[in-house]
């Protein structure tokens, strides 16, 4: 890839970029990412922002001279094991019929080479099971009980993956969702729905993205959701979908999303992403101009008022010499990363600044 020096200083939404030694500092956003130019900027790991846990592991694991996607897939198997995290694997929210159906995919730079699993039940590690698509099947993804199937030959051992704690938010949305049906919530009345929605017991996005970049500059990612929750069963979103909810090229960076999963799916727009970096953007310049799109495409019944879509969606991407950056549609986002020394998150730039609307969905 040939990038001059002076592409990498660039202007967005008033923040300025200068230079600072071998490494760009960035002015303006308080917290905004490190940048950096070298040539190969590894070690680094970046995530969504429940993913510190995520990037250490990573980190760790990178350094000691792990394959970046098994360092990658070990972070966020930290994150299907957590039951406090509602989106990811155990604990995450279930379908409209209180079952957990998880997605999710890899992608390792070095072979170019992907691996996914869609609407997986009763297995907490699916970005495990998308890793053993790739590494030992002629194909890319697996759906439903086939992908059950497959991962039990592999010697998953299948559980309940809805605590009662998920339980227990999937039954008051059951019991709030509709006044027109048979279930009934104990303190139904409209301050009761208003409290639900307000709490984010609504449809709700989530999910951790994680890429890394090695010091020999190569590349990988994973994502992994138990996606919109109270979906239609079977319903899959980006996640699994390579060049939606994640992509990766060694040559050029990797990208990966949360949020409406949706609007990826009709945008290609991890891919997206990529290919702007390809052609010389930042990834937060990259991640902007993938919004405007998604935006410029957006069916009228998800616009409010002025043109913005009333949904959430971040990108997060990581660029092979070292930049690091992502975007928002609505609101600054955060995201986090590990750069060897420092493990944190950051604000990144939202494309609209404000959130236009308290109920509005995604993250
Ligand atoms: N993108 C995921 C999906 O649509 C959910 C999320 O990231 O919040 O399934």
């Amino acid at each position: 890839m040939s990038i001059s020096r002076r592409e990498f200083v660039y202007s967005a939404a008033g923040v300025a970029a200068v230079g600072l030694g071998g490494k760009m500092a960035t002015l303006g956003a308080q917290d905004s990412p490190p940048e950096k130019t070298d040539a190969t900027g590894g070690p680094l790991v970046i995530s969504s922002a429940n993913g510190l846990a995520a990037c250490r592991k990573a980190m760790e694991m990178i350094r000691n001279g792990s394959d970046p996607l098994d360092a990658v897939v070990a972070g966020v198997n930290l994150v299907e094991d957590d039951p406090a995290d509602h989106s990811v694997g155990l604990g995450g929210l279930p379908n409209e019929d209180g079952v957990v159906e998880l997605d999710a995919s890899v992608m390792h730079g070095p072979t170019h080479k992907a691996g996914g699993v869609a609407a997986l039940r009763n297995i907490r590690n699916p970005s495990r099971v998308a890793m053993l698509v790739m590494q030992r099947t002629d194909h890319v993804l697996l759906v439903g009980d086939g992908a059950l199937q497959f991962a039990k030959a592999h010697g998953f051992k299948e559980e309940e993956l809805l605590t009662d704690e998920a339980r227990r938010i999937w039954l008051e949305w059951k019991e709030n969702h509709s006044d027109r049906d048979d279930w009934v919530y104990p303190e139904a009345s409209e301050e009761a729905a208003h409290r639900l929605r307000d709490a984010g017991l609504e449809f709700t996005y989530g999910t951790i993205n994680c890429c890394c970049l090695t010091a020999a500059g190569d590349l990988a990612g994973v994502t992994t959701t138990s996606g919109l929750s109270y979906k239609i069963p079977g319903r899959v979103g980006d996640s699994p979908i390579i060049g939606a909810g994640l992509y990766v090229d060694n040559d050029i960076g990797a990208a990966g999303s949360t949020g409406r999963g949706e609007a990826n799916l009709l945008n290609c727009a991890s891919f997206m992403v990529v290919e702007f970096m390809r052609q010389g953007r930042t990834p937060e310049e990259a991640a902007l101009a993938v919004l405007r799109r998604i935006t410029a495409k957006c069916e009228k019944r998800l616009l409010v008022g002025d043109g913005r879509p009333n949904f959430g969606l971040t990108f997060y991407a990581v660029r092979k010499d070292g930049l690091i950056g992502g975007a928002s549609m609505r609101g600054e986002g955060k995201m986090a990363y590990h750069d060897g020394t420092t493990c944190r998150q950051v604000t990144i730039p939202g494309l609209f600044p404000v959130r236009p609307e308290k109920h509005a969905q995604g993250q």
